[in-house]
């Protein structure tokens, strides 16, 4: 019979996480929870800035999902405001393009206790096509046309977002709909959840 942990013993079951044991820079899982946290922000994985601060989103990637959500950084990382648990604890290393995907076997691994955890979660922000698949299934339209229609999960509480990296720039440019159309959007909904 498997033991329910308190999220406090879970958070540090889950920073002792050396599951991955050919990580480039080893394994050191960055995550944010808290038992009242009201918004869970599910991110791909950290990248090196993060990994090297513990930090999360604590690079540009970061100030821009700030901006977008209209927040600042105390309110962004005050846990009982957001959650922040991505697909990959810890920072998979670098490929040819960019960094390389989060660890498979994390998300599996961590993200059903954590979740059972997290109660109060009203909100979940969904950013890259990782996340996306996990939690709203497979689509070979990919990102794009699953953020464009972002109305058709926000009643199931879930918001599909593209990655704010820098590396992203050529996408948003090419999608204005997605600053003057989702962004408001995203604004409302987050801030609706954190002033009630
Ligand atoms: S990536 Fe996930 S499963 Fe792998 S060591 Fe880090 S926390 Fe553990």
């Amino acid at each position: 019979m498997s033991m329910r942990l308190p999220l406090v013993n879970l958070l540090a079951e889950v920073r002792a996480c050396r599951a991955c044991t050919d990580l480039p820079l080893g394994p050191r899982p960055v995550l944010q929870a808290a038992q009242a946290s009201r918004i869970l922000i599910v991110g791909q994985a950290p990248g090196a800035r993060v990994h090297a601060t513990g930090i999360p989103w604590n690079d540009p990637s970061g100030d821009t999902l700030r901006r977008w959500l209209e927040v600042d950084r105390s309110q962004f990382y005050d846990a009982s405001c957001f959650a922040i648990i991505p697909m990959g604890l810890c920072y998979p290393g670098r490929g040819r393009s960019g960094d390389l995907p989060p660890r498979p076997e994390c998300a599996p691994r961590w993200h059903p206790p954590l979740l059972e955890d997290l109660e109060h979660i009203k909100l979940t922000l969904l950013i890259g096509r990782f996340a996306q698949e996990r939690y709203l299934g497979a689509d070979p339209g990919g990102v794009s046309p699953r953020v464009e229609s972002f109305q058709t999960h926000l009643e199931a509480g879930y918001m599909p977002l593209p990655h704010p990296s820098p590396r992203n720039r050529r996408w948003l440019r090419e999608r204005p709909w997605f600053e003057q159309l989702v962004v408001p959007e995203l604004r409302r909904q987050v801030h609706a959840v954190l002033d009630d």
